[in-house]
């Protein structure tokens, strides 16, 4: 959640800070241990004032820094670029997989009980936290993997110590974290995360967990791993809280806009109209059904540019957004929900896209690639930084152009006629 806005502007920052730098590599980490103005041991002493003020006992504060050391490995992370580029579809078509589908819909079942008094009493539909929790942690399946998931207390207390730019919320978000040990809420050893902070099935930042997290299984204790409740819950009160989400409305709709329609309208921020008058210029469902809430505001939204999907974003679209900040993150959210619960893919084509390929071409695919020589670390139908690595040497080995690391149609077609 909020760890994707913290990971890009933490970037921004020491991304700076390491262009300036230019040359070795280590540079940025060194730059940033430098920025620390006392060795660690002094820095837990003198912290501990700011915890007391806080409430937190020193039971807690001790269980926590006693022996702790500072994961500085944080550092690199927080510096690093994103691998591969990908375009709005195949963002699209790798978060809203087969697998995931077929997960998705799994879970909507064995939880429909939570998913109801969810709906029933935050008011968040069933298809949004579906999609979230796909997003997320893929459904939980991020969760039980011992190399992504590590202790947070020495990742924020590195930050809290050694990020200077970010100081004051990494101290913050420190302090949160000691607040909920103190609480009883969870043992330090049981909050890991992804990476520095972000934990459980909706992936919360201690503030989150702290002031939107929801006793939801009635245990007594806040608790965003294991059973999923108190995690979903949470995630739709902060929904509804924060994102304004109003309970019962559509995210959106795909529509067709006429021949000859003004295309300054279209992904033009100032544009926003009711669906009333989008109806009079034009603007149609793709399948024809009327819109609901004729009255409520939207705007278009084409994500894949000219040509492709055109959407109406309405009220929910953003509340939903709150997340992260990102509409791509977003439409793969309510999109991924909506194919969870029954929902078409949608009905125009991507300029330039393709479909997704289903869990056995994906298969096929790594098992193709690894016999090629080109390593997808398993063959289960899902596409991780491993298979993207595999694909992109691939393409490049072959001359498949751009080499993207996209398992795309075309690169399951060039391996077919190779092996
Ligand atoms: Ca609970």
């Amino acid at each position: 959640m909020s760890l994707h806005l913290d990971r890009r502007s933490v970037s921004l920052g020491l991304l700076s800070a390491a262009f300036a730098g230019a040359g070795s590599l280590s540079w940025p980490v060194r730059a940033l241990a430098q920025q620390a103005e006392k060795p660690f041991p002094q820095w837990v002493q003198d912290f501990r004032a700011r915890a007391r003020a806080r409430g937190i006992s020193d039971a807690t504060y001790d269980s926590v820094f006693r022996g702790l050391k500072p994961d500085t490995s944080v550092y690199a992370h927080d510096r690093a670029q994103p691998e591969f580029t990908e375009k709005p579809w195949q963002y699209l078509n790798r978060r809203v997989s087969d697998w995931r589908i077929s997960v998705g819909r799994e879970r909507a079942q064995q939880y429909a009980g939570l998913f109801n008094r969810i709906e029933n009493r935050i008011g968040v539909d069933r298809n949004v936290m579906l999609g979230y929790w796909g997003m997320e942690s893929a459904f939980g399946d991020v969760l039980k993997s011992s190399d992504h998931m590590k202790p947070i207390f020495p990742s924020l207390a590195a930050l809290a110590w050694g990020d200077k730019r970010r100081r004051k919320y990494w101290e913050t978000e420190l302090l949160n974290a000691l607040v909920i040990v103190d609480r009883g809420w969870a043992k330090p050893e049981q909050m890991t995360g992804s990476w520095a902070g972000a934990m459980g099935h909706t992936q919360w930042m201690p503030e989150v967990w702290l002031n939107m997290g929801v006793d939801f299984d009635g245990d007594g204790k806040i608790f965003p791993y294991g059973r999923p409740d108190d995690a979903l819950a949470g995630t739709a009160n902060y929904l509804v809280k924060r994102g304004k989400y109003r309970r019962g409305e559509p995210w959106g709709y795909e529509v067709r806009v006429p021949a000859g329609f003004d295309r300054s309208l279209i992904n033009n921020t100032k544009e926003r109209r009711s669906l009333d008058q989008w109806s009079r210029l034009g603007v149609t469902t793709i399948d024809g059904q009327s819109f609901r809430g004729l009255g409520d505001q939207a705007r278009l939204w084409q994500p894949g540019g000219d040509g492709g999907p055109t959407l109406l974003l309405m009220h929910n679209f953003y509340a939903v957004r709150s997340y992260n900040p990102s509409n791509n993150y977003a439409l793969a959210v309510v999109h991924l929900g909506d194919r969870i619960m029954g929902g078409a893919p949608f009905v125009t084509p991507w300029p330039g896209g393709e479909r997704a390929l289903s869990i056995a071409e994906l298969q096929e695919l790594q098992t193709r690639l690894t016999y090629a020589g080109f390593d997808t670390s398993g063959t289960d139908g899902r596409v991780g930084p491993a298979t993207m690595r595999a694909v992109r040497s691939f393409q490049q080995h072959s001359g498949i152009k751009p080499a993207d690391g996209y398992a795309s149609l075309e690169v399951l077609s060039a391996l077919r006629r190779m092996n």
